[in-house]
């Protein structure tokens, strides 16, 4: 089957573009999956995305809006002035492109697109910026308007078609098993294997038998096991039975580093490799960890010359491209270990947790720089409010408490009560919400020209969607509240996203696709008609008196807090 058209893929696009229902979209992308050629379905499902590869492969186009512009102008015929002041009454580049460039057939395909925007993200050193607008141009000569309107927004990264990876699993489940109700099996696989183009490609070519065999590779990364919370130590002790692993709760960054004999690569909670980011930490493991080949977990945390914890925030500083080196100097981290997860050419996720913590004891050398999470094993109560209390005094922010039983597998992206988390908040009746922005208020008074308050959702995990959850106007300092407009412009877009589910009186002046998560403390949950948080007979639950506290670059829209977590937390409570 030769390669398809790519005006085909832009149709698509288009389609999902203006749909605002979360089950159509998943009807549109499941009819279209059975008409593609099954040996590319790998990349149309990459590019239905916005993306050309896995996220965790680092891959980056490389092209800012100006040099786009300049592509469009060649290609056009036009002056770059002329094309400029296009773009400024448009305000996108995607329809620039569209509106400028001269008006071929498509004649486009799939792989011809997917392997030029390879070519031009392979593009590196003196020169590249040149070659990159060139081939840009020569590309967007060939392609319809249409076609150029999509290509110049998944160049810059502004697709945004409101599908997630996990949208994109029902609709493979539907494409080609015949019902969402396989959605888990695939789920499953893609935990082990976050990677939605070998799910895709597999699931199409070997069917479910082919995605049962996905197994760990190093150098992939496995979605994070996650923790429940707890409301008190009596709730740990009855839901962990037996020996308790009581670790510190270390407030940093998870990182999960792989090693293939060769290379270390180090990945962050969202998949995306922090290798660079962290140079320390990667000789720090060459020297501390012993053995042929690794994948292994742990929390890097800012730390002083004492080697006493410092707060998450101070790390934030080290989230960056340039000046590596001097942060590193600036802000010592240590990596505090705490599973592993294959060793030596064998996974160990079906392992129970005693028996991967002891394999990691034996290959780690603790050093600075590295070291093994504090830990206690527990059978009663008044030895875990001991090691509780250890942690808090030292600047921990509490524990987890985590299953020795022979069943304690490593449940790769699920949270389970294999691993429980306790706060030192929780026992303030305060809790943490990490919730996705999808909208926001125009500001009066004192806040006009930003934002009065930001529409927030938390995730509902079996049925793909956001419900709304709060709306978060307080706790900002004054900087933040002026930089909002700035900061959430790029993800503005004209309707309400496809995948929320909010009440028909919450009118947002602006919608914004899923993607920034914010964590919001909250005072109590209750019940209100205007929000769609586990609606029940019309009524929502809504967080009362919500706080902002900090941006949580670290996690994924999908990564919030979930319908069902929020919802067993009220139920406790009431
Ligand atoms: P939360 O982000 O509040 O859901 O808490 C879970 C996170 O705590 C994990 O994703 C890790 O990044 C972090 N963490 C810190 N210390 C540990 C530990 N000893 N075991 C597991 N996770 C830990």
């Amino acid at each position: 089957m030769p390669s398809l058209r790519f005006i085909k893929l832009a149709n698509v696009f288009e389609q999902l573009e203006r749909t605002t229902s979360g089950n159509k979209m998943r009807e549109i992308l499941a009819r279209f999956f059975k008409t593609v050629p099954k040996k590319e379905i790998d990349i149309i499902a990459y590019l239905l995305l916005g993306q050309i590869a896995s996220k965790y492969e680092d891959i980056n186009i490389g092209m800012a809006e100006k040099m786009v512009l300049r592509s469009i102008a060649i290609d056009s015929g036009r002056a770059e002035k002329e094309v400029s002041s296009t773009f400024k009454k448009l305000g996108d580049v995607g329809l620039t492109a569209e509106k400028l460039t001269t008006k071929s057939k498509p004649t486009l395909t799939v792989a011809q697109v997917f392997n030029t925007l390879h070519k031009i993200a392979a593009a590196s050193g003196p020169g590249s910026q040149e070659f990159k607008i060139k081939t840009l141009a020569a590309l967007l000569k060939k392609a319809s308007p249409k076609e150029a309107r999509y290509i110049a927004r998944i160049i810059l990264g502004t697709l945004r078609l409101g599908a997630g990876d996990m949208t994109l699993l029902d609709a493979l489940a539907i494409a080609f098993t015949g019902t969402k109700a396989n959605k888990p099996k695939l789920e499953h696989a893609y935990n082990i294997c976050p990677d939605i183009g070998i799910i895709a490609k597999t699931i199409a070519i070997k069917g479910l038998k082919g995605i049962e065999k996905i197994g760990v590779t190093v150098g992939r990364p496995i979605q994070m096991m996650l923790a429940q919370r707890a409301k008190s130590v009596q709730m740990i002790k009855e839901k962990i039975p037996g020996v308790i692993a009581c670790e510190e709760k270390y407030d940093g960054e998870r990182v999960q580093a792989h090693f293939d004999g060769k290379r270390i690569i180090l990945f962050s909670r969202r998949l995306e490799n922090t290798t660079n980011q962290f140079p320390d930490v990667v000789e720090g493991l060459k020297k501390s960890i012993k053995a042929k080949s690794y994948v292994i977990e742990g929390e890097v945390v800012p730390i002083d010359e004492k080697g006493n914890l410092l707060p998450f925030q101070i790390l934030m500083q080290r989230r960056r491209k340039y000046d590596v080196e001097l942060y590193v100097k600036k802000i010592p981290v240590c990596l505090f270990l705490f599973d592993l997860l294959f060793l030596n050419g064998k996974s160990y996720i079906h392992k129970p947790y005693p028996e991967r913590h002891k394999a990691l004891q034996k290959i780690i050398k603790p050093t600075k720089r590295i070291k093994l999470a504090n830990r206690k094993l527990c059978k009663e109560i008044d030895c875990i409010e001991d090691f509780f209390n250890w942690c808090i005094s030292h600047g921990a922010e509490g524990i987890i408490a985590k299953s020795c039983a022979p069943d304690s597998t490593y449940k790769a992206g699920v949270r389970g009560w294999l691993w429980i988390k306790w706060k030192q908040e929780y026992q303030k009746l305060a809790d943490t919400f990490d919730l996705v922005v999808v909208g926001a208020f125009y500001g009066k008074g004192k806040r006009a020209g930003t934002y009065g308050a930001l529409l927030c959702a938390a995730y509902n995990h079996k049925l793909d969607r956001f419900e709304t959850f709060c709306k978060l106007g307080s706790g900002f300092t004054d900087k933040q509240l002026a930089e909002l407009p700035k900061k959430f412009a790029k993800y503005k877009i004209p309707h309400k996203p496809a995948r929320l589910l909010v009440h028909k009186d919450m009118k947002p002046d602006v919608w914004f696709t899923p993607a920034v998560v914010v964590e919001v403390l909250g005072a109590e949950i209750t019940r209100s008609p205007l929000h769609t948080c586990a609606v029940e007979k019309g009524q929502g639950l809504a967080l009362r008196f919500p706080r902002f506290v900090r941006y949580r670059a670290d996690k994924s829209p999908e990564q919030a807090t979930t319908v069902k977590e929020i919802l067993d937390m009220y139920k406790e409570r009431k």
